[in-house]
């Protein structure tokens, strides 16, 4: 069978295939190359890229030397289909070494190789799968959520051979990407990495796709896989009780009607992400509003805003694409932000992916994957060199380290080269805390542009009450309004919840986490067994990588474990508490050096009510990957 990865073949006329160049990253074209000719002179040469910043895809390549490299492409993918499009030879381990340092200007250590390859599937194997080695028929799985991760889990578990059923809230597959519709809802992750690695597309539009193509891209992977008919959709899970005596689950949900449904399972595999259970502030007079009134991520599709006054309050990543997609159409819109956010320029940010792209993805051997890896690796444990704290570097308060004073001075740069010298705006819109200290944004300058419209407005000061047609704030100031938007966000720090889990001896996984959630690995938790958290306690990632590659990495190890539950016929498996107590110590003393818990930043979702954060990873990505490749028997209590 033909490596998945190494193109379809095609009749392209030599025409077309010149148009298609016009449009690739020549850097990604060259190593593709290299695997049609098999000469690896072809990138030992003068035709190479200057360096990688994020989304530069073209390695700062002149224009000279990206037409010279165009010319010898044509040649060498002529000759390829006039040969019938061959499967290309396999590359030694040496040479890809040779082409990943090549592509992105500067060394990769060795101890990324193994990671970056299984990420790139250049053999065509997808490594993260795992078979089943023995009958898995009396050892049903409930799978909580059919997001991202819970789609996820239940590939894996269809290829292991381990019976499950998803139950899952909403209509329809996707998660976050079924349910925020809000205008302007796209991803910040690039698409042509940010997706299943084993099922990459080469079908996006854009380089960063809006939220119904993401969710389209969720329900084509769940109907290949055929995982939907194992999905109970908009059935609720309101409480899952683990019974010692049978080492069994009872898994106890709402469906659409309010009827009970009960599940029984070996094992409870949440999957229910961190960011979906809507954060309204309580406000005074917030309930006389006479207007429509709605979450972001509740949006209300019925309500007219053409021409409205529209207040939003909040305006983190979601406030961020809104203000952009609504003020074109509204009357007025009025921003009420608390704090100013850090974005950083990514102008590929809203731009659509021309044919010649996809064309290079469908048919030039593992251009796509070579693709994948040049996105993947500036987000690759880079960005936590950006945000550890140097704990010698002076005032704290504005930057942590050097390096993060360097992202202070250039995000900063970028911010005010957009909007002049307008002084109040300037003091509006500019952090006061450090770079990176919060979620960090993508701006192609819509944000900003959107600031100095005739029709926007933005307002720091504190709101002090809601009336029936106003949002005042503490200076006094009336601001009309006909509609409210709340950007504000989640109980992105209440995991689990609203759910009840109750453990060993009826304990209460919400209770006894309180605000310090916590899992072994962000996985497994003590006295509660066979449950796995996906997108768990202290694996949401704040400076790069991809939930996805996160969920991959959880969900390799969680087949892993109930494979050693299944092959022994063990009853339960649970993470030792000293393991568990050790992860929690070390992962806090980390996430304390992060600029993340600098105490300057009073808000932040990531922190809890104490200004510590459970929610997110302090660990390198390549750390995480090697823990979770394989579980360690030795870690958990079996009974
Ligand atoms: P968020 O980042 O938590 O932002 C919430 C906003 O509401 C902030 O401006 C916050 O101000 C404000 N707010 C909250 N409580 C408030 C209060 N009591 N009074 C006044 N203002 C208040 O929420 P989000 O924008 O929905 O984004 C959440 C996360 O979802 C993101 O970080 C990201 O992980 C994900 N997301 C991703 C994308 C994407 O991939 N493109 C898009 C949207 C969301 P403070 O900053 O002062 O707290």
């Amino acid at each position: 069978m033909r490596n998945p990865h190494a193109g379809q073949p095609f009749t392209t006329s030599d025409d077309e295939i010149a148009a298609a160049l016009a449009d690739v990253s020549i850097p990604t074209l060259m190593l593709s190359l290299v695997h049609m000719s098999g000469d690896p002179t072809l990138i030992r040469g003068a035709l190479k890229p200057a360096g990688l910043f994020l989304n530069e895809v073209q390695g700062y390549m002149s224009e000279d030397d990206k037409a010279a490299v165009r010319k010898i492409a044509l040649e060498v993918i002529a000759g390829y289909r006039d040969r019938g499009c061959p499967e290309p030879e396999p590359v030694s381990a040496e040479l890809l070494h040779e082409m990943m340092q090549w592509l992105v200007c500067e060394p990769v250590p060795d101890e990324y190789v193994p990671m970056l390859l299984e990420e790139m599937e250049l053999d065509g194997r997808d490594a993260r799968a795992t078979r089943a080695t023995s009958p898995a028929h009396d050892f049903p799985v409930v799978v909580i959520g059919c997001g991202e991760s819970g789609l996820l889990a239940g590939i894996r578990l269809k290829e292991a051979g381990i019976p499950f059923t998803i139950v899952e809230k909403n209509g329809g597959v996707g998660g976050t990407w079924y349910q925020n519709t809000y205008p302007g809802a796209r991803v910040d992750v690039g698409n042509h990495f940010y997706c299943y690695s084993f099922e990459p597309s080469d079908q996006w539009t854009h380089f960063f796709a809006e939220q119904p193509e993401l969710q389209a891209y969720f329900q084509r992977v769940m109907d290949k896989h055929d995982i939907g008919r194992h999905v109970r959709w908009e059935t609720e899970v309101v409480e899952a009780v683990w019974d010692d005596a049978t080492a069994t689950w009872t898994v106890h949900a709402r469906d659409r009607d309010g009827e009970a449904v009960t599940l029984t399972a070996r094992a409870v595999i949440s999957a229910v992400g961190q960011l979906n259970r809507p954060h309204i502030p309580q406000i005074a007079g917030q309930h006389d509003f006479a207007g429509p009134a709605f979450h972001s991520s509740e949006w209300d599709h019925s309500v007219d805003l053409r021409g409205k006054r529209v207040a939003m309050i909040g305006a983190g990543a979601s406030g961020f694409q809104i203000a952009p997609s609504i003020a074109p159409i509204v009357g007025q819109l009025t921003v009420f932000q608390r704090t100013a956010q850090w974005m950083f320029p990514n102008p590929n940010y809203h731009e659509q992916v021309g044919p010649g792209v996809r064309w290079a993805l469908r048919h030039l051997p593992f251009y796509g994957r070579w693709y994948r890896f040049l996105l993947f690796w500036p987000g690759c444990d880079k960005g936590l060199d950006a945000a550890r704290v140097d704990p010698e570097y002076p005032d704290q308060h504005k930057a942590v380290s050097e390096i993060n004073e360097i992202t202070r001075i250039m995000f900063t740069e970028w911010i005010t080269s957009q909007i002049g010298d307008d002084p109040d705006l300037v003091a509006k819109v500019v952090p006061d805390y450090p770079a990176t200290g919060k979620r960090t944004l993508q701006d192609n300058g819509s944000w900003l542009k959107t600031l100095t419209r005739p029709n926007v407005e933005l307002v720091r000061t504190g709101i002090d009450r809601i009336e029936r047609d106003a949002i005042v704030t503490a200076d006094g100031v009336r601001h009309r309004a006909d509609i409210i938007i709340y950007a504000t966000g989640f109980h992105a720090g209440k995991l689990l919840w609203p759910m009840t889990i109750r453990g060993r001896n009826g304990e209460v996984l919400g209770e006894r986490w309180g605000e310090r959630p916590s899992a072994y690995l962000g996985i497994t938790v003590p006295d509660f067994p066979n449950l796995f958290c996906m997108y768990g306690p202290g694996t949401n990632l704040a400076s790069g990588g991809s939930l996805i590659f996160h969920s991959e990495c959880q969900m390799r190890y969680i087949t892993q474990c109930l494979e050693l539950l299944i092959a022994d016929r063990r009853r339960s498996l649970e993470p030792r508490e000293d393991r568990t107590a050790d992860w929690i110590e070390r992962s806090q003393a980390e996430m304390r050096k992060m600029v993340w818990s600098q105490p300057s930043i009073k808000h932040s979702f990531y922190k809890n009510s104490h200004g510590e954060i459970y929610t997110l990873s302090p660990w390198r990505l390549v750390d995480y990957w090697g823990w979770t490749r394989e579980p360690n028997p030795q870690d958990f209590v079996f009974r």
